[in-house]
């Protein structure tokens, strides 16, 4: 695919009489053209439809504010980029929406559409409010970024957000960012000012500033006088008395913030970008700015050309989204404390990434709920397919079909902008049919289906396990929840063989096939009763502790649902 793009764009840039350059230039790695690029015409501000491997994948892109097919440069290969965190402070759970749904994102496009996916991400390591939070923990700017970068790793790996292929800080790419600067200058679209500054010029390029967000808007800096547009905004800040600062040829400073992005992207991708995700609150400036700089460095008309950007996380009736500055967060490690990554993926799922997501106990306990029938699901498939769960002769050619489809359509709403809520009802919709047909019943003589269930079960697993959703979390054994499996699964036989016994002397009674209940129907000898009762009260005390026993003829299963392990 590389091959045929970089014919078609040379040929144009013959035409247009663009220069050619190789190699490396100020430690920025360019693809050997500047011509891989699209190419450049000034006036427009339109999206050019890429050339080169069409994914079959529709999705949403900001730039155009609408669908558009997904088309890669390269043959399932995704260049990705995004904007990481300001290492200041502890993460809080609007940071983990937005990277647990573009981690779904990428694992859909990955394991279901075949892409792999180079994923970069900037880690910001300095900045206004890390330089402000270690004056006020007096401790040193890199120590305290140092801290919030290991905390968030551990977090991501805590919600299971699979790494990028690269972590990148800003304070490891300050010569990249110093040279990708100095040839903005050189390209005409940057200034100095007397004060040591460096800032873009917005007006050098006309209304193409503006082309993903157009607002117009401006983000004003507090005491910045030697701007020449207030649009304008800074590569380059000189450094305060006792900042962090690098040299450069303007004097001592540090970059602003858009910049690092356009470097760091620039530095692996070269100039062009597949796509580029990030928080909808990042569209304005940080997106209109990290174009604008990224193109008048490369000199091409369309640097990204997909930009996702995801909606924001409020607290249940509050209007803003969740922030630090608003003091309504919940970090990521208290909400690990009453929720498992697990329950937060279902929540996340259960709303297109776009949309913006309520978070509120109600919706927790819905994603809950969600998982929880899920799981139940594939336990009583298990159940059944081992033969403890025993059910009427089943509609196998239904189940079969239903199957079929729900693939089918998985396949197509995730393809179509990633709608994983729609994805989410057609499986729901696969298990509800599943577990019509999944009732327990005492005595049956007829043909079982186990494998058709045990398609279904690994079918769920399988999309579950694609959407980052670990199914099989709770079959590993740790020291102590292997321990506690052991004394349920006594207790549990226990329980089970005095059941048996109480039960075993019955009165004959009508069988209720329906709902395969007969069995508390039954009439078990007056002195065994209180055996029967205390089977019942040791199950519904066992309950609120997580373990849940379910009786089934001819013996008992169960599950402990908080500490995620289950047995048939
Ligand atoms: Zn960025």
């Amino acid at each position: 695919m590389m091959l045929p793009l970089a014919l078609i764009t040379n040929a144009k840039l013959l035409n247009s009489g663009f220069r050619i350059r190789h190699g490396i230039h100020n430690g920025i790695t360019n693809t050997s053209l500047l011509s891989n690029c699209n190419k450049c015409s000034r006036a427009e501000r339109k999206w050019i439809k890429p050339v080169g491997y069409d994914t079959g994948v529709m999705t949403y892109n900001s730039l155009t504010k609408q669908k558009e097919p997904l088309v890669l440069a390269q043959e399932r290969i995704a260049s990705w980029y995004s904007c990481g965190p300001t290492v200041y402070d502890h993460a809080h759970l609007g940071h983990a929406c937005s990277y647990v749904r573009f981690d779904i994102l990428q694992r859909i496009l990955s394991r279901l559409f075949g892409i792999s996916v180079i994923h970069v991400m900037v880690i910001t390591d300095i900045d206004d409010k890390i330089i402000q939070r270690s004056l006020e923990e007096n401790i040193s700017p890199t120590v305290l970024a140092r801290m919030h970068e290991e905390e968030f790793k551990r977090d991501m790996q805590a919600l299971r957000v699979l790494p990028p292929a690269v972590y990148m800080r800003v304070t490891d790419n300050i010569p990249q960012i110093v040279a990708f600067i100095e040839r903005i200058i050189r390209n005409g679209h940057a200034y100095v000012t007397d004060q040591g500054n460096v800032y873009f010029n917005t007006q050098s390029i006309g209304s193409r500033y503006g082309k993903l967000v157009n607002l117009g808007g401006v983000v004003e800096e507090q005491g910045v006088q030697d701007k020449r547009d207030p649009r304008d905004f800074a590569l380059w800040k000189a450094s305060k008395p006792h900042e962090p600062h690098w040299v450069s040829s303007w004097g001592q400073g540090r970059p602003g913030w858009h910049i690092e992005c356009s470097t760091i992207a620039s530095s692996v991708f070269g100039c062009q970008l597949d796509i580029h995700s990030g928080g909808i609150d990042l569209a304005f400036p940080h997106h209109e700015n990290e174009i604008a700089q990224s193109e008048a460095y490369h000199q091409c008309e369309q640097w990204g050309n997909y930009f996702l950007h995801s909606g924001h996380l409020h607290l249940k009736g509050n209007v803003e989204k969740m922030s630090k500055s608003l003091k309504n967060y919940v970090t990521i490690k208290d909400f690990l404390a009453s929720y498992t990554a697990n329950e937060f993926r279902l929540f996340c799922l259960l709303t297109k990434y776009r949309s913006a997501i309520d978070y509120s106990d109600a919706s927790m306990n819905e994603a809950r709920s969600t998982l929880s029938t899920i799981s139940t699901f594939c336990h009583n498939a298990q159940a059944y397919m081992q033969g403890h769960l025993q059910c009427l002769p089943i509609e196998e050619g239904l189940l079969w079909e239903r199957l079929s489809a729900t693939r089918t359509s998985v396949g197509k709403v995730l393809a179509d902008d990633f709608d994983t809520p729609k994805a989410v009802d057609a499986i729901m919709s696969l298990i509800h049919h599943g577990n019509c047909q999944l009732q327990a019943v005492t005595k049956v003589h007829g043909p079982r289906s186990p494998v058709v269930f045990g398609a279904m079960l690994s079918y769920v697993r399988e999309i579950m396990d694609v959407f980052g959703v670990d199914l099989l979390d709770g079959k590993v054994v740790h020291d102590s929840s292997g321990v506690l499996n052991n004394v349920v699964e006594e207790l549990v036989h226990f329980r089970s063989e005095v059941r048996k016994f109480a039960l075993s002397v019955q009165d004959q009674a009508p069988q209720d096939t329906k709902t395969g209940s007969e069995m508390q129907k039954s009439h078990p000898q007056p002195d065994r009763i209180p055996l029967l009762k205390a089977c019942d009260a040791l199950r519904n005390n066992l309950a609120p502790l997580g373990v849940h026993i379910k009786d089934r003829s001819p013996i008992s299963t169960w599950e402990i649902t908080r500490g995620e392990t289950r047995k048939n």
